[in-house]
């Protein structure tokens, strides 16, 4: 069975507040087999969520709506179902009952707009709500469902628990999910889907999504089959030859960031890091030091962004300096090692590189970084080049290629 979902209120179309109960009800129902096609967020106006309505039962055979069930003039999800179904509301005595028995227990008066609450689609089975005033409803309309919860997430998240996954589970076919994910550094997302899309296209089942962020890129692979060996058979069928030809540029088969992989291959070898940094001001020990127990292994760094700190704290001769400029290879190579000797640990990183979006003092472009890596036996420097244009990409790009070349050095 597939779902839909629509989140009502004319306060969901601001930029103040968004919807975070479909991301709640999503989980969820992935959890049970059932995937989402589909999603939107209509305002408070009858006829669009009618219509809205219809576009999503045209997709889906089950249909979550959220919100617009509260007792003043603009909540109009019931009138709105019932204009759908082609039923009249009708008053419901109990419902009202039990409305009034908990303003009897807050004691407060009930507002006679409250009434309003009470009333029901004919036929529908009523979804108590234990923590507010409106109760829920599900409606089964030409053999779809059409649930109506309240907007308020801590109201919708408890009848959701207890009154709707039981009749859900009741309804659904036993089916499971199973998914798989590959984190990637340092390829463009057209390299990458060029070289997997043979692969993955020629499947619906597993259903393969790629998520592109500056310098990483996420694969992630979701199969729903009948019985959990299926679903996994079906993923290593596809999962596999990704694996095969992404080969060690997959940093990550369990959704852990860079940094956390990274911590972990030192703290399995008992090495230790010292950084040095200039375009990415501080960025990338910023990274390291937010895994917890990075102490283990991160001696600290420095945080040299003109020539002078360079000299004066890494001790990088002012003639190399002079020779090269700052983003150069030689240079990279002599903060790395600096860095290393100083704090005394088994590797040294240090980027260094032209931000941009300007050009600026250096002889390299923007978008050129260096990455320079030292150990105790030898000592290199990467060029990476990238289109500029965007800073705070470029230095979050330089970050994840001085991780990866640090990674590619510990398993190698
Ligand atoms: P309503 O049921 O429309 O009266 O919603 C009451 C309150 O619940 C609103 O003022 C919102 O703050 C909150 N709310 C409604 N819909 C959502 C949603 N989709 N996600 C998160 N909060 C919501
Ligand atoms: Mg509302």
């Amino acid at each position: 069975m597939d779902a839909a979902i629509i989140a009502i209120g004319s306060e969901l179309l601001t930029p103040e507040k968004i919807d975070t109960n479909s991301l709640y009800l999503t989980e969820r129902l992935n959890a049970r087999g059932v995937e989402v096609v589909l999603k939107m967020v209509v305002g408070d106006n009858r006829q669009r969520l009618v219509a809205a309505m219809r576009h999503a039962l045209a997709a889906a055979d089950l249909l979550i709506l959220s919100g617009g069930l509260g007792p003043t003039e603009d909540d109009v999800t019931r009138d709105a179902v019932a204009d759908l179904c082609g039923r009249a509301l009708i008053f419901d005595p109990g419902v009202l009952e039990a409305i009034e028995e908990r303003f009897r227990r807050l004691n407060r008066p009930m507002a006679e707009i409250n009434r309003r609450q009470a009333y029901v689609i004919p036929g529908a089975h009523i979804l108590p709500n234990s923590r507010g005033t409106a109760p829920g409803q599900w409606v089964e309309h030409n053999r779809q469902h059409i649930l109506l919860l309240p907007g308020p997430p801590v109201e919708l998240k408890t009848m959701f628990e207890a009154h709707c996954l039981p009749r859900l589970d009741a309804l659904l076919p036993a089916q499971v999910i199973r998914t798989r994910q590959y984190r990637v550094a340092g390829m463009a997302e057209s390299d990458l889907d060029q070289l997997i899309s043979p692969i993955y296209s020629k499947y619906k089942n597993p259903a393969t999504t790629i998520l592109a962020a500056p310098g990483d890129i996420q694969i992630h692979l979701r199969a729903r089959c009948a019985t959990e060996a299926e679903a996994e058979a079906l993923l290593a069928e596809v999962g596999d030859p990704i694996a095969e030809l992404l080969g060690n540029r997959i940093y990550s088969r369990n959704g852990d960031p860079l940094e956390k992989v990274v911590g972990d291959l030192l703290k399995q070898r008992s090495w230790t890091l010292a950084v040095a940094e200039s375009c990415t001001g501080g960025m990338l020990g910023e990274r390291i030091t937010s895994v917890p127990g990075s102490s283990n292994y991160f001696a600290g760094g420095f945080l040299t962004y003109s020539y002078e700190a360079k000299t004066k704290l890494l001790g990088i001769d002012s003639a190399l300096l002079e020779e090269h400029k700052a983003v150069s290879a030689p240079v990279a190579q002599a903060m790395a090692e600096a860095a290393r000797q100083l704090l005394g640990t088994h590797f040294g990183v240090s980027i260094t590189g032209v931000a941009g979006p300007d050009p600026g003092p250096e002889t390299e472009p923007p978008g050129v970084f260096y990455v320079g890596l030292a150990s105790a036996s030898s000592c290199q420097a990467k060029r990476f080049q990238w289109a500029p244009g965007d800073r705070h990409r470029i230095r979050v790009i330089a970050t994840q290629s001085a991780l990866d070349l640090l990674r590619r050095a510990l398993i190698s």
